[in-house]
């Protein structure tokens, strides 16, 4: 392969967060353009789950759930990543998965809007979103959903005074498409409605200030760029204030006001713990306590500086050394409306993604036709950026995509 030219070489050398990169297990080899699905290993959780499972588990058996902090991870945890989403610590909550927590929250917001019939979303969300949205919905008949994409053309003219919560991604699994946080939660709140974030594709990646902006409700996810491992928990944030009389329908025991008194009759906890639901997977909490070290020190406005600029980086190279390829740029052009990630369209792009794979950069496709690259600025550099566009316009020149194996569909894109 071509060497990346000097003033490549040059970005990393000045690039303010290139240390970081240490931080991660990247195999040998690899261009890891997924971060946005799965994140890579950070090397602070090899040792964290020896000492959970050899010293807690093992060592000190049922006496960890207070001696290690086990029983108060949700909230710890919590915590501890509240500051990269702009929440007070007393806000957030680690627990269950992305899927349950927007039922839950989905539920406490309906619960706070009580004379509202709509739950305003996008047609073209993250399937999982709209798929619990309509099991709410099944629960309750008087429920309307109202899409973006077919009941209006905008979050915003569907938004009106029988909203009661507008669920929405403030970057889009597909395109990458970023939404104005405080814009859409000013426009919810003057219809008099709720707002719900998914920031699955966003926690990590950008600076985000859900208590600047008002929001009332978030969900999101540990395992893309929080890099918490496969399966690792969900995260829900609850303004604070909503917290007097929360309520949600999964209301188990680690909701209540005092688990152990075991008590037949239930009284919430006060505050967020009344999101809880039950035991949570304590050994995937860990990975992520290790994993949220790896952003001890780091900057998140730098963070988006430099995720725009590598993601503007591989538009411009896609497109001057990938010309007449059957590439159709799938993200907005304009950094400032983009997540992390870059979208390309290609009617070939499920064996183009797997010929790239097979070339050690990995990125992953979504139906019909989107291939699909996710930039993670704490371990992937300029040099990186150049050398994947390299690889693609090999296999596109090459046609070596057209490799019969390629084309044989996997369970998971
Ligand atoms: C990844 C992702 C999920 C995942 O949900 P799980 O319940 O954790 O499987 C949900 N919503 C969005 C927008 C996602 O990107």
């Amino acid at each position: 392969m071509m060497r990346p030219p000097p003033e490549i070489l040059a970005r990393d050398a000045d690039d303010p967060l290139g240390h970081a990169r240490e931080r991660f297990h990247l195999p040998a080899g690899l261009i890891y353009l997924d971060g946005n699905s799965l994140g890579p290993a950070p090397l602070a959780v090899f040792s964290e789950l020896q000492h959970a499972v050899a010293g807690e588990w093992a060592g000190d058996l049922i006496a960890s759930w207070n001696k290690a902090g086990w029983f108060a991870l949700p909230q710890t945890l919590g915590a501890r990543l509240a500051p990269l989403i702009g929440a007070g610590g007393d806000e957030v909550v680690v627990c269950d998965t992305v899927s349950i927590n927007l039922f839950k929250c989905l539920h406490a917001a309906l619960a706070l809007r009580p004379n509202r019939h709509a739950v305003v979303a996008e047609q073209a969300g993250f399937p999982t979103d709209l798929y619990i949205a309509s099991g709410v919905g099944r629960t309750r008949p008087d429920l309307a959903m109202r899409l973006q994409g077919r009941d209006g053309d905008t979050l915003e003219d569907l938004i009106d005074g029988d909203t009661a919560v507008v669920l929405v991604n403030q970057v889009d699994y597909r395109s990458g498409a970023l939404r104005d946080m405080a814009a859409l939660t000013a426009r919810a709140h003057a219809a008099g409605a709720l707002i719900l974030w998914d920031l699955c594709h966003s926690a990590g990646v950008m600076p985000i200030t859900l208590d600047a902006c008002g929001a009332d409700f978030a969900v999101g996810c540990s395992y893309k760029y929080l890099n918490g491992g496969p399966g690792a928990p969900g995260f829900l944030y609850v303004a604070r204030a909503h917290h007097d009389g929360l309520r949600q329908p999964l209301s188990g025991w680690w909701s209540h006001a005092d688990p152990f008194a075991f008590s037949p009759d239930y009284v919430a906890a006060p505050g967020i713990a009344a999101m809880l639901t039950g035991t949570q997977p304590i050994l995937s909490m860990r990975a992520l306590v290790a994993a949220l070290d790896a952003f001890d020190g780091i900057d998140m406005a730098a963070v988006r500086q430099k995720s725009m600029a590598l993601t503007d980086l591989f538009i411009a190279l896609v497109e001057e050394r990938c010309p007449d390829s059957g590439l159709a740029l799938a993200a907005p052009r304009d950094a400032a409306g983009r997540g992390s990630q870059v979208s390309f369209r290609h009617d070939q792009g499920y064996a183009v993604m797997q010929a790239l794979i097979a070339r050690g950069v990995v990125g992953d496709f979504r139906a019909p036709d989107i291939l699909r690259f996710g930039f993670a600025p704490l371990y992937i550099g300029f040099a990186d950026v150049w050398n994947a566009v390299e690889v693609l316009r090999d296999v596109l020149d090459s046609g070596a995509w057209r490799d019969p194996a390629y084309a044989r569909r996997s369970g998971v894109t």
